[in-house]
């Protein structure tokens, strides 16, 4: 072959790797912890996995965990790759993980891994101090430590232990997020106020709140149970060389499912899965993203 002929070869190999399917052996690789859970687990991680595939983005691979009081056997057989994964989704409240997948899980976040705990995956593991740490805030009495939340005038307040209330939640309602963090690449050209379907509001999180970085609240209404504050929805805590994001959005008892077919918690949970595991957003918002006073849903599969 003449020079041009290796030319011509050279530019047929790069047109043959351009055709080559959307960047599929790019994709970033995410794992759905479930298992055990006070939610309905068995219809909230199907529904996310599909969400995220859905996105091009992503793999997901999803790890089950033995169901609740199970022979040791079974648990010593149940050992995830964290190391793995690009970014490991938690939907998992029960009981204690084994040691070793403790440990595994740290070391993996510690070492630059990227955590989505999806709300009552912070409610797991009291007592566990590094858990804390990584989720910053959890569902936890008044007691067990400090509280954070924003008042009218949008400054931070931080109240000790023992003060003012601890974890629960009003009525279920259609309520409205706001965002504090505007610049964060998970909220970034979102609009600052959005209608959130259908949830429960959680209230008076607890934990030791280290470098808690607040990305969105929610006004908990006192008309329906709520604190009369603005309560933490959204924030991410840098731990090790990883990122911890937690959404207190996405609640889910019985089939139905508005919390988790909201088009905010479908962009928030994405966005935040690409960002723990890149440290960037690609994924746009997407056009029908609620507004200030219109819930929008993603239609159930
Ligand atoms: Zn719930």
């Amino acid at each position: 072959m003449n020079s041009s002929g290796w030319l011509a070869f050279g530019l047929g190999v790069v047109l043959a790797w351009m055709a080559l399917p959307a960047r599929a052996a790019e994709k970033l690789k995410v794992l759905i912890v479930d298992g055990q859970n006070n939610h309905n687990y068995k219809a909230m991680t199907p529904f996310m996995k599909a969400e995220l595939e859905k996105t091009g983005r992503f793999s997901v691979d999803v790890s089950t965990t033995p169901p609740q009081k199970s022979p040791p056997e079974l648990w010593a057989a149940w050992r995830p790759a964290f190391e793995y994964y690009d970014a490991v989704m938690s939907n998992y409240n029960g009981e204690p993980w084994p040691e070793p997948v403790q440990e595994a899980f740290l070391k993996y976040v510690a070492n630059g891994g990227g955590a989505v705990i999806v709300h009552a995956a912070n409610n797991a593991f009291p007592g566990w101090t590094e858990y804390d740490r990584m989720i910053g805030l959890g569902w936890r009495p008044a007691v067990y430590a400090d509280r954070v939340y924003v008042d009218d005038e949008g400054r931070l307040v931080r109240l000790p232990a023992g003060q003012d209330a601890g974890a629960g939640h009003g009525a279920q309602h259609e309520f409205q997020i706001r965002v504090r963090t505007s610049a964060h690449p998970v909220m970034k050209d979102m609009p600052l106020k959005w209608m959130h379907a259908k949830d429960e509001l959680y209230h008076g999180q607890r934990g030791p709140a280290e470098s808690l970085n607040l990305l969105a609240t929610a006004y908990s209404d006192p008309k329906t149970g709520g604190t009369g504050k603005h309560e933490p929805m959204a924030w991410w805590v840098p731990y090790g060389k990883g990122k911890v994001f937690t959404t207190l959005m996405g609640h889910v008892s019985g089939d139905s499912i508005p919390a988790l077919q909201c088009v905010g918690f479908v962009t928030i949970m994405n966005r935040a899965c690409e960002w723990v595991a890149t440290g960037a957003v690609t994924l746009p918002i997407p056009a029908h993203f609620p507004t200030e006073t219109e819930v929008r849903l993603v239609a159930k599969p």
